[in-house]
């Protein structure tokens, strides 16, 4: 499998550590109001990576993260604590928050039909695991005390603006302006922030004599160490993630464990909706309800998603939702056909060059393009096939294109009759009748087929 590692910018072999245990971490989500469709993106992408791991016969030791605490609105150290914004504009505690988001997303991922994790963890499951590293950050003398909290000061790691090819320079000049708090850098960050006097924070442990909560970032490097140990062999996340996250979690990582946080980093890019950001002001911030609303389905979503590539941006709008929608009725159609007496097939070839697709980078949509010639092919996919279809992608085309009823294959007959006889008002009829419960009859040079509508 080659795949595209952030750390080095290439695409890359991927040989796991171990093929019994491949450890994959993903950052999750700050779970501080409802993930809309660029939120969820990644998730499908990730799900796409582990399926195909799946098929090349590894098993995936994969663990999520939840964010219930410490992440500020600017992913850096200053603007609102996001939980604390959310208890709010709802009147409730943080840990009601917490609780409503994190069932809202397990139940958009469940619909979504993503594989579960191995684990899911909650941030605030990790303090006095966090403590520790601080601790030990501390020790080897990485960190520096501000009123705002426990800093880590980035020019004692020289590798810092490695990995995501930070300008340090331009940073401090940019920053220099604003740049007059207790920091030493403008790229240090809080690994452990103190809740000041007269400050509401309801999230808060006692640490040192004092109370206060983790840095947003963290919690990774914790949960990476305590659930599946460095350095793992794929570390993934959204774009955004370089620069501050990512690059904060293998800074705390190397200075505080002294080992490397992961071999592969993959980081997809995001989603713009009907041509701009996503962004609720401009009506365009879709949730999967909307899409459910809409009269489609968490399947057409996944498969809009692997109609493109996740390192792309791609534009969510209806129309190539719609397109995607129509591409899935073509598969289950094809899959229908298995109940016709039409030949069937294990397409052996067109199954390798599917996997060999998604083995490189993750080209579902080559994948697709595999598929959708077989989809006009006349032939019919085997069980065995569709299996491995619905194992790649999570479209369950095996379950969803069941056989018609006795009764329908009754009327089919009897039309057929119909026409023979020339008896074309009771012929009409029937069909109607056929399609009144979602079945479309075409009639052909080999006689009549029926499919989905
Ligand atoms: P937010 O709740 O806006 O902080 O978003 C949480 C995470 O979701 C971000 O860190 C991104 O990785 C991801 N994300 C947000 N918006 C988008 C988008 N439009 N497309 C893809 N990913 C997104
Ligand atoms: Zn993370």
């Amino acid at each position: 499998m080659k795949l595209y590692n952030t750390a080095t910018r290439q695409l890359e072999e991927f040989v796991p550590q171990d093929p019994n245990a491949v450890k994959i971490y993903t950052c999750g989500p700050t779970v501080y109001s409802y993930a809309h469709i660029g939120n969820l993106a990644s998730y499908v992408y990730w799900d796409l990576l582990i399926r195909t791991m799946q098929l090349n016969g590894w098993k995936v030791d994969r663990v999520l993260n939840l964010t219930d605490v410490g992440h500020l609105v600017s992913d850096a150290d200053d603007g609102e604590d996001k939980m604390e914004k959310g208890a709010r504009r709802e009147g409730v505690t943080v840990w009601d928050i917490a609780q409503k988001y994190i069932d809202a997303y397990l139940a958009d991922f469940r619909s979504l039909g993503l594989l579960e994790p191995k684990k899911i963890c909650r941030a605030t499951d990790y303090i006095e695991q966090d403590t520790k590293l601080v601790d030990a950050l501390d020790k080897a003398g990485f960190l520096y005390d501000t009123t705002d909290g426990l800093y880590f000061d980035t020019s004692k790691f020289p590798k810092y603006a490695e990995f995501a090819k930070l300008d340090l320079e331009n940073l401090k000049a940019g920053a220099r302006v604003e740049f007059s708090d207790e920091k030493r850098n403008p790229s240090d960050f809080a690994v452990w922030k103190w809740v000041r006097a007269g400050e509401d924070h309801a999230m808060k442990w006692e640490y040192r004599g004092r109370m206060g909560y983790p840095g947003w970032h963290l919690e990774c490097s914790t949960i990476i160490h305590e659930e599946l140990g460095e350095p793992i062999d794929i570390h993934t996340g959204g774009i955004d993630h370089i620069p501050i996250h990512h690059t904060n979690e293998i800074a705390q990582t190397e200075a505080g464990y002294g080992k490397k946080l992961a071999n592969v980093w993959m980081h997809c890019n995001f989603i713009t909706s009907e041509g701009q950001k996503i962004s609720k002001s401009l009506g365009n911030c879709y949730y999967l309800r909307d899409l459910i609303d809409r009269g489609y389905s968490p399947v057409d979503f996944r498969a809009w998603m692997y109609q493109g590539h996740y390192q792309a941006e791609r534009d969510f709008n209806f129309e190539q939702l719609a397109a995607a929608h129509a591409r899935l009725m073509n598969y289950r159609n094809f899959a229908a056909l298995r109940w016709q007496g039409v030949e069937q097939s294990d397409f052996e070839e067109e199954q390798k060059q599917i996997l060999e697709f998604l083995n490189t980078n993750l080209n579902s949509a080559g994948a697709f393009a595999v598929l959708d010639s077989l989809a006009k092919s006349g032939k019919a996919p085997s069980e065995k096939f569709l299996k491995f279809i619905d194992d790649a992608f999570g479209f369950e085309i095996a379950a969803s294109t069941p056989d018609i009823s006795n009764d329908l294959k009754q009327k089919i007959a009897e039309r057929v009759t119909a026409k023979q006889e020339k008896n074309y008002a009771r012929a009409d009829e029937l069909r109607d009748e056929i399609l009144a419960q979602s079945i479309e009859l075409l009639d052909g040079a080999d006689g009549v087929r029926w499919q989905y509508k």
